[in-house]
């Protein structure tokens, strides 16, 4: 198949090559070229928004707001952050045949996303039970159902969309051993693989390996480096600790205090977050993971990258809900 030499080549084209493709993405057509530049692996949800006046106990009963339900899940939400800002981006990834399913679907093909690649399986597609309470506090049940399929055998198949990709994108909504087969595989076909270790969960040293950056926020770093919170140390120790383990770099998000920054070279740094007033934080760090993408993968140095996506998710905490609130790239530059 020639499709992971068109992934390669698009990695070589000039800038003006490459916006042309992305002018045809904001135009609505469906972008079906094999081997996009950034390639999203990974979950996509229907999130069930509930605002209660206290978590239910064990036996309890309460009243909850209508029901809101909005396109989520944290790869699709990367992949929609990067289409939004004109990245050239495909999502891999599979929902359910359902109406959640369809409402996936449309939202990242909206941001210009590639969906040839998202799968409907036989299953419901995955949801996330999001309940707000009066302080801000969120409490979430997820039900991967669907983001089960995405298994090692199902992007195998599928090799060429992901394989010849520039940047490859992935977090721990699927099945760890796809996250491990296509984080390496990727690696050793030249991808720059971006790895955001959410939800929380233990990384195999091969993928840490090749995590160009690691990308954790403060609750996951701790996770990772085996440490309770109050024990949580300046974020410029916690990065080089993070990068310890064996990332070849590493990007911690601090929430309101921004995000800090270590490669292996040895430079690191601090990126002060947007003073903005926080509505919803939902989807922020996923907001930040596609922009970085998309300057990562348009050669931006990891500082320059750092920035671009604090500026980002930024902007999307000011907003309600998660896709809904990523901005495109002329709002970023206002
Ligand atoms: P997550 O959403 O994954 O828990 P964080 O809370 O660290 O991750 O937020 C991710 C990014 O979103 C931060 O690095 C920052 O750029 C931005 N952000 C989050 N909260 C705020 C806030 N209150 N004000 C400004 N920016 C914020």
């Amino acid at each position: 198949s020639p499709a992971p030499d068109v992934g390669r080549l698009g990695r070589h084209l000039a800038g003006g090559e490459v916006s042309a493709r992305t002018r045809q993405a904001d135009q609505g057509e469906e972008n079906t070229v094999a081997g996009s530049k950034i390639v999203v692996v990974g979950s996509a949800n229907a999130d069930l928004v509930l605002d209660i006046d206290h978590r239910p106990a064990a036996g309890e009963t309460v009243l909850g707001s209508d029901l809101v339900v909005t396109p989520g899940g944290k790869g699709a939400n990367q992949a929609v952050a990067a289409g939004r800002l004109g990245g050239d981006v495909a999502f891999v990834g599979c929902v359910g045949e359902d109406a959640y399913g369809g409402m996936l679907r449309r939202s990242l093909a909206d941001a210009g996303v590639d969906v040839t690649h998202l799968r409907a399986v036989d299953a419901p597609s995955g949801n996330a039970i999001i309940l707000i309470t009066p302080d801000g506090e969120n409490s979430i049940i997820v039900s991967p159902a669907a983001n089960r399929h995405v298994s090692v055998e199902a992007v195998e198949k599928v090799r060429p969309a992901w394989a010849g990709a520039a940047v490859v994108v992935l977090q721990l909504e699927v099945p760890l051993e796809t996250v491990v087969h296509v984080a390496t595989e990727a690696a050793s076909a030249g991808a720059r693989v971006i790895v955001n270790a959410a939800p929380a969960a233990a990384l195999p040293p091969e993928v840490l390996a090749v995590a160009d950056p690691l990308v954790v926020n403060e609750s996951e770093a701790d996770f990772l480096l085996g440490q309770a919170p109050e024990t949580t140390a300046a974020p410029e120790t916690t990065a080089r600790a993070l990068l310890g383990l064996g990332a070849r770099s590493v990007v911690l998000t601090l929430g309101g205090d921004g995000a800090a920054y270590h490669e292996r070279d040895g430079s690191g740094g601090h990126v002060p977050a947007r003073k903005v007033t926080a509505v919803d934080t939902t989807g922020a760090g996923d907001a930040f993971v596609g922009a970085l993408a998309v300057e990562l993968a348009d050669g931006a140095d990891l500082r320059s990258a750092v920035e671009l996506a604090t500026a980002v998710a930024g902007i999307a905490v000011g907003r309600r809900g998660a896709q809904a609130s990523y901005p495109d790239r002329s709002e970023v530059a206002r």
